[in-house]
C-alpha cells in the first residue's frame, strides 16, 4: 500500500509531521495552487501500515490518519511489482 496525501483537502496545518515515529511527514516548503504548504513524504515506503497492512489484514499504527483534521492521508493500492531487466556492463 502507498500512502498519500489528498492535496485537496490538507491545509497544511502540519500535525502529522509531529506523530509519525518514523518522521515520514516533512514540513513542505512550496506552496501549490490553492496557496497551501502541504508536507512532504520523507521515504513512505518506510510505513508500518504500508509495510503490514496487507499480512494482517486491518490498519496498523495510522496515528497520521487519526489526527488529521481534514482526512487527508491514506493508503491506495500498488501496481503489483514488474521486475525489470538490468544489463550489468563489465
Ligand atoms: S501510519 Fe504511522 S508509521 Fe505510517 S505514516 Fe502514519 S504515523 Fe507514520
Ligand atoms: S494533518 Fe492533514 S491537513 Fe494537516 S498537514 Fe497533515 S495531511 Fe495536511
Amino acid at each position: 500500500m502507498k500512502l498519500m496525501i489528498d492535496e485537496t483537502r490538507c491545509k497544511g496545518c502540519n500535525l502529522c509531521t509531529l506523530v509519525c515515529p518514523y518522521k515520514i511527514f516533512q514540513e513542505g516548503t512550496t506552496p501549490n495552487r490553492r496557496g497551501v504548504v502541504v508536507p512532504v513524504l520523507d521515504r513512505p515506503e518506510r510505513c508500518t501500515n504500508s509495510r503490514l497492512q496487507k499480512l494482517y489484514g486491518r490498519v496498523l499504527c495510522g496515528v497520521c490518519q487519526m489526527i488529521c483534521p481534514d482526512q487527508a492521508i491514506r493508503w491506495v493500492e500498488e501496481k503489483p511489482y514488474n521486475p525489470e531487466k538490468v544489463v550489468i556492463e563489465y
